[in-house]
């Protein structure tokens, strides 16, 4: 007899024979019919776990299960797990099928294709000349092998595309890169470091100290025998003659010559290219100019690496990093390319305006030279020596044709031209050659033209600068200042008015936070000395003082203007003028302490350019003066100043009485004394 459970057991396990038995094709359908006929339960067990594949011990347990329902239960698990089991199988199965189908379609209409194709044959014949070029190109290229089988392998696709296609042409320029950049062209290069120097000096007028760092480069680079060190930086204004220092170098060595200019790269891919698969891309910077000049072994000049940008598109200066690494150089990548480029024997120099927004990482591997601006002895040595006859040639004059008038120079350098460099100066002179060489080719003019002070308006309009002292006469209220900027220094005045009101100060001319500061500080200094200044004790309340710096256009930040806003307000407060030649630099502190400041050198050239006579410089900077005293004009008296105390008893005309009894205050030994320096 059959219990209930035996035949609830059977069911379930006859239904799953059917599921094993589709999945299972070695299993002949019939066998269901006849399985499905079994009446005895203990039979039917058997007869279905016959037909399973199983493990001997699987079968053995089947075997030992004595009860029907036990036997059918460990049966009706066994055959879950199979079925499912063989379920996943199928799936895998129909997966790898599936995949192999599609690599034979692809295989089937490749060949479909090539056959259409070549039934085309006669009318798509005239590309083949093209692939043909191609070949001989790549062949008389000589490229490295392994650009060589890149090249290759991009004709092998070109061939086989419609010369219509999009693609085809990018292939086409592609090829043309590779074929076409220098991978192993070098110019012969030398290394002799007299030659340089004697280049250096052929093309150049001073420069002493710039001229012997390069040097010390050199013999450096020469005993060592290997370039990648450091690289070189020319730090230093417009116009000073950094480009023209790196082409001295290139024409030295015997190298060619590329710049490219970083200001404002801000995307990483305009120095490392684009990837090929944007439309129009093409290989960055550093690849295009080693492609223009042709040869692998340039002197190249990064020009302003210090204007570098950096946003979300990358970071430029790292890929700069790879371009002057030695490490990383020999095997630089250019995303367009795509096969490493060997930049390790380009000679690269860098130049910026300043140091400070260069990328410290990229500062790290280099040597700084600082070329700050030219005296106007300089200046005129340059005009004469090199850029006048420089111009003369270009504009195909001849030397005795055209003379230029020392006063007519000295009035360019003043009044026409306000710069640290010469580039103005250059652009000048040749504005008036051109005026000259129309004339002589119009008139016939005389066979010599002299170019006197006089005929400046005539060539160039109106001077555009002031020469001179800013003022006439000495003015109460007005002190100038002194800064340093990126294009070398320049002079700032300070003015200050006193009106009646009630206590407040305002500062304008778009003045930076430091700068404000400092008006305030200095504010308060003066407020602290009232009754030694001769003011009355709470004299703001009455009043209202107004601080302003002219030229509000331009930001304008820094401490170093300090005493110049004290001696501007102590000035406007007392009524007593400040002499007109008279410039000054330095932070104060509220106890009228003088404290120290930088671009010493850029602030003297720009006060000896305005016409200064004297100087208020802190005493802490003498040792950076010692340093550059040799390219100070020597006409520049130089003060140095501790206090506030000594800034008034120099720069006002006239005395104040709590002043005077300063002196009283002793000075420690002599040298700490204000030291008249010229
Ligand atoms: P920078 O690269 O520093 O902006 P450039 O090298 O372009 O400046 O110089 C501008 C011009 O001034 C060039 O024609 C250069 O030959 C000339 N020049 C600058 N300094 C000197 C110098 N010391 N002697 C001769 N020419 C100079």
């Amino acid at each position: 007899e059959i219990s209930v459970e035996a035949e609830a057991l059977i069911r379930t396990v006859i239904k799953q024979f059917e599921s094993y038995v589709k999945l299972n094709r070695r299993i002949p359908p019939e066998t269901l019919m006849s399985i499905i006929n079994i009446d005895n339960p203990g039979r039917l067990a058997d007869l279905v776990a016959s037909y399973l594949s199983l493990k001997a011990d699987e079968k053995q347990m089947i075997l030992e299960s004595l009860t029907v329902e036990k036997r059918l239960k460990r049966l009706s698990s066994i055959l879950d797990k199979e079925i499912e089991v063989m379920q996943v199988e199928k799936k895998l199965q129909g997966k790898v099928h599936k995949q192999i189908e599609k690599v034979q379609k692809e295989y089937y209409l490749k060949e479909k294709l090539r056959a259409i194709q070549e039934e085309l044959g006669e009318e798509e014949s005239s590309d083949q000349p093209e692939l043909k070029e191609y070949k001989k190109k790549i062949a008389a290229a000589k490229l490295p092998p392994e650009v060589k089988t890149k090249a290759d392998k991009e004709l092998e696709r070109l061939s086989q595309m419609p010369s219509m296609a999009a693609e085809a042409s990018v292939i086409r320029t592609y090829l043309d890169w590779l074929i076409e950049l220098p991978w192993k062209k070098k110019s012969k290069t030398k290394l002799d470091i007299a030659e340089v120097e004697k280049i250096l000096n052929e093309d150049h007028y001073g420069l002493a100290k710039v001229k012997e760092r390069i040097m010390e480069y050199f013999a450096v680079l020469q005993l060592t025998g290997k370039m990648g060190g450091t690289i070189l930086c020319l730090v230093g204004p417009p116009g000073v003659g950094k480009t023209s220092v790196a082409r001295s170098i290139a024409r030295a060595m015997g190298r060619k010559f590329t710049r490219v200019a970083l200001g404002g790269i801000r995307d990483e891919a305009e120095i490392r290219g684009h990837r090929r698969t944007y439309v129009g891309s093409l290989p960055g910077r550093v690849i295009q100019s080693i492609h223009k000049v042709g040869v692998a072994n340039p002197v190249f000049l990064l020009d302003e690496i210090d204007k570098l940008g950096n946003d979300f598109r990358g970071d430029p200066a790292s890929a700069l990093l790879e371009v002057l690494d030695p490490e990383m150089n020999k095997e630089y990548s250019d995303h367009y390319l795509e096969i490493p480029f060997d930049l390790s024997d380009v000679f690269f120099i860098t130049t910026a305006n300043t140091r400070d927004p260069i990328p410290r990482p990229l500062q790290d591997r280099m040597e700084v030279i600082d070329m700050s601006g030219y005296t106007e002895e300089e200046k005129l040595g340059i005009v004469t020596g090199f850029l006048i006859p420089k111009e003369l040639e270009k504009h195909g004059l001849k030397t005795e044709q055209v003379e230029f008038a020392e006063g007519a120079l000295m009035s360019l350098i003043r009044e026409y031209t306000h710069e640290a460099g010469v580039r103005n100066m250059e652009r000048e002179i040749a504005t008036i050659l051109r005026k000259i060489a129309t004339k002589i080719v119009k008139e016939k003019a005389p066979a010599k033209t002299v170019v006197k002070k006089s005929d400046l308006t005539e060539y160039l309009g109106a001077p555009r600068y002031h020469y001179g002292l800013a003022e006439e006469k000495d003015q109460v209220g007005y002190a100038m200042g002194l800064a340093w900027t990126e294009m070398g220094g320049d002079t700032i005045p300070i003015e200050v008015t006193v009106m009646p009101g009630r206590g407040n100060l305002t500062i304008t001319g778009q003045l930076g936070e430091v700068m404000q500061e400092s008006a305030k500080a200095a504010m308060s200094y003066v407020r602290s000395r009232a009754q030694d200044l001769g003011l009355e004790d709470n004299f703001y309340r009455h009043f209202d003082i107004h601080i302003h710096v002219p030229e509000g256009a331009v930001p304008k930040d820094g401490p170093s203007a300090g005493i110049t806003m004290a001696a501007a307000l102590t000035s406007a407060l007392t009524k007593i003028p400040i002499k007109k030649e008279v410039a000054m630099t330095g932070e104060i502190t509220l106890r009228g302490k003088v404290l120290p400041i930088g671009g010493l050198k850029e602030k003297l050239l720009a006060a000896s350019r305005a016409g200064i006579k004297t100087v208020l410089v802190p005493k802490e900077n003498k040792k950076d003066l010692d340093e550059i005293k040799k390219e100070i004009p020597s006409d520049l008296n130089i003060i140095f100043v501790k206090e506030m105390d000594d800034v008034l008893k120099v720069a006002l005309a006239g005395e104040i009485k709590g002043i005077k009894e300063m002196k009283d205050i002793k000075y420690l030994p002599d040298d700490e004394q204000p030291i008249m320096y010229a």
